[in-house]
């Protein structure tokens, strides 16, 4: 039996990570000063700073064989670096000839003055870029430069590391403070994955079991030629599989902390979800049958209920909310369902009532415009236990609100709550046992992305729409067609149909934003339309006012609801068939999906014009033609998270989970499921990490400190 790393080994690993590299030969103030201000500051930071690029200096190109629009390296002497102007536009502009040729280097931008002292006429260069045929010589734009000193002594490297710029740091000292932290502490490192797992692995098992040769060939690599990229990569897998092993570990410890504490197994007898399915005009679909079995399941059993319910939006999640509170009034708990926003607590309340009309079910709702003597009436209605189910915002989880005993939290739309919120609404409790606990998100969440954000989730998808709905034709729309799409929803209305229209706030303050909602609405109902009935709905009004204009847009008695993107979740009105959105080019994806998602609902056809008001970054116009190509949710969100990256997709950076540092859960999803068979086959044999073997993985979890322990957590 191969030994795993002692705990000493370890704290002597933690040691070396945070020495300060100011400790570090050649390090002095000065450059310590400017290496902390890249993020630079211990022994740890410069290993997890892993180079760009390598530059295989065996391989440099002669200039005569530079091929046009390839990347490649070059060495020569530089023959001059100058501004000129080409028509009043400033140009710092050199020559690098090496005996079989020329190339042109070119910067539109930068510091001028700061490069030409930096690379004086005559010095000998290694220039990296891609290469251009222009007018008849070659150039490159932009190139990395460095000035090339003869190589030090046993120094006879040729596959040199090119680490992002630090300012003012020259790369050549870079590349030696580098050696030097990485050489101290590679044979320091331990690796966290157990030997007897490694086959379950498949990495590199040396690099599991010695880390630290994993960090030496990523950032000196020992291969070079055409072995180079896939040897760094063997590197890489290995470091990443650790890192993730470490994270879905961390997942899985605290789901089954959450788990193992004592649940509530309810026991619902249909008396009330029975004549609500009568009374409903339609029929479940087949998807919300099965996650309200899966539900079922989870409610049934003694365990704690951790669910995430992911369906797109118009997909019928808040039917599944409803039903699953039922189940915890019928066995005498209480549900909580929490949204994100006022508006659309109002509505769901709303919804309850209307669906529970006449059975003996007691709904509530509490938000934060709730008057003090109304709460104080619910408050005490549900420590009663007068309540079944309560309705509201995170007002709910305000310490003055108790109940007798909550059995199930809905959260809606969880993105937008922290973990925090999460907890503590499952923490109100008072009787015996944890509540279940069911998340819900209209956005759909790519696999590896809810494997890291959700880990700790049990998942069920909601993947087929209600029956009727037709996909909702999407127009991007210029200035010049504007008026079209007023005639356009002035032909709807006269066909007895409705109309949104959403336009972006841009104000600051909270004046202005009134200001410009009112405007565009009097602009809309005295200018644009006056023939028609025109609502307004922005965040700014109070939840009295914001309710009569959703009310009275729902029951139809205006045409045109002109809002802010307080509509944006949830809102329901069958009979709208317009969603018009202005200046669409500041929305972000999902937010366009959203808006989108609310029209569609009614059998008829539906269309969605987005207006482009102004400029439009690339982004924007990329983001533009997905929603014209596509319904699909899921597909948007894989967009979205390509374009915006997996941190702001979904918040992650709040989600309490550590930053990787290697890993890429956005492509390396297959080591990321690996990894996560890893963790539940060592918690298989160990659940409470309680084997001396074990005892390193103890305490990183323990410690929290996979920020630290996940640069070695590749073995
Ligand atoms: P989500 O919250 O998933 O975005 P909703 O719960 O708001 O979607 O549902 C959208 C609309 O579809 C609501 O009007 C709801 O009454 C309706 N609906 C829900 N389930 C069904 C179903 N099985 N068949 C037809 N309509 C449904
Ligand atoms: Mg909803």
């Amino acid at each position: 039996m191969e030994k795993t790393p002692s705990l000493d080994s370890y704290r002597k690993m933690q040691s070396v990570l945070g020495t300060p590299l100011a400790a570090l030969k050649g390090v002095g103030p000065k450059i310590a000063e400017k290496l902390s201000k890249k993020g630079l500051s211990t022994v740890g930071d410069a290993l997890a700073f892993l180079p760009i690029r390598h530059e295989d200096r065996s391989r440099l190109t002669p200039i005569k064989n530079l091929a046009e629009g390839q990347p490649a390296s070059f060495r020569g002497e530089l023959r001059r670096l100058e501004v000129r102007y080409y028509r009043r536009r400033r140009v710092l502009e050199g020559v690098v000839f090496d005996g079989t040729g020329a190339v042109t280097l070119k910067w539109f931008h930068g510091k001028f003055e700061w490069l030409v002292k930096k690379y004086p006429a005559g010095s000998s260069v290694v220039a990296y870029g891609v290469v251009n045929y222009f007018n008849g010589g070659r150039e490159v734009i932009h190139p990395d430069l460095e000035i090339e000193d003869a190589p030090a002594a046993g120094e006879m490297e040729s596959v040199v590391p090119v680490y992002s710029e630090v300012e003012g740091v020259h790369p050549k000292v870079l590349r030696k403070i580098m050696r030097q932290a990485v050489e101290g502490a590679s044979m320091h490192l331990v690796g966290v994955v157990p030997p007897a797992l490694y086959p379950l692995c498949g990495v590199d098992e040396g690099y599991l079991r010695y880390p630290g040769a994993a960090y030496r060939e990523l950032h000196f690599p020992s291969s070079q030629g055409e072995a180079l990229s896939e040897g760094i990569e063997r590197a890489r897998k290995a470091v990443a599989l650790g890192e993730f092993f470490l994270l879905e570990l961390t997942l899985l410890r605290r789901r089954s902390g959450e788990k193992s504490a004592e649940g509530i197994a309810f026991r619902p007898d249909f008396s009330l979800i029975r004549p609500l399915l009568k009374t409903l005009p339609f029929e479940l679909t087949g998807a919300q049958k099965r996650v309200l079995s899966e539900i079922r399941r989870d409610m049934e059993s003694a365990l704690p209920m951790l669910r995430l319910l992911q369906g797109d939006v118009g997909s019928g999640k808040t039917l599944v909310a409803l039903i699953a509170s039922l189940m915890a009034a019928e066995s005498g708990y209480q549900g909580a369902v929490m949204a994100p926003t006022e508006v659309l607590a109002e509505q769901h309340y709303r919804n309850f009532l209307r669906l529970l009309d006449g059975l003996p079910a007691r709904v509530e709702l509490l938000t934060g415009s709730t008057t003090q003597r109304e709460r104080d009436r619910i408050s005490g209605a549900l420590a009663l236990g007068e309540v079944e189910i309560i309705v509201g915002t995170h007002a709910l989880i305000q310490p003055d609100v108790s109940f007798k005993n909550l059995g199930l939290a809905v959260v809606d739309e969880q993105h937008r709550f922290g973990v925090m919120q999460r907890v503590a609404l499952a923490q109100k409790r008072r009787g015996k046992g944890v509540p279940d606990l069911l998340v819900m998100t209209a956005t759909p969440i790519p696999r590896t992305l809810s494997m890291t954000v959700y880990g700790d989730l049990d998942l069920s998808v909601i993947d087929e729409m209600p029956p009727g709905r037709a996909p909702v034709k999407t127009t991007v729309v210029g200035k010049a067609g504007y008026q079209k799409v007023c005639d356009f929803i002035r032909a709807e209305v006269k066909k007895g149909r409705q109309a949104y229209v959403v336009f972006p706030l841009v104000e600051e303050s909270e004046k202005s934003e009134l200001k410009a909602a009112v405007e565009t609405s009097r602009h809309f109902s005295e200018e644009v339309f006056p023939d028609l009935r025109v609502g307004l709905l922005h965040g700014r009004m109070n939840s009295a006012e914001k309710e009569a204009a959703l009310g009275a847009f729902s029951r139809g008695e205006t045409d045109i609801l002109v809002s802010t993107t307080v509509i944006e979740v949830g809102i329901d009105v069958k009979n709208a068939t317009v969603m018009a959105v202005e200046h669409a080019e500041r929305f972000g994806l999902s937010q366009l999906h959203q808006l989108r998602g609310r029209v569609g609902r009614g059998g008829g056809e539906s269309y969605c014009f987005l207006l482009v008001g102004g400029p439009v970054s690339g982004d924007a116009r990329e983001r533009l033609s997905i929603m014209a190509a596509t319904n699909d949710g899921f597909r948007i969100a894989e967009e979205d998270l390509k374009i915006r990256g997996p941190g702001d997709f979904l918040g992650t950076r709040q989600s309490g989970l550590p930053e990787l540092k290697i890993g890429n859960i956005l492509t390396d999803g297959v080591l990321l499921e690996r990894a996560r068979g890893v963790a539940a086959e060592l918690l298989k044999g160990d659940p409470a990490l309680e084997d001396p073997a074990n005892s390193v993985l103890r305490a990183i979890l323990r410690e929290g400190g996979l920020s630290r322990a996940s640069l070695v957590a590749s073995g």
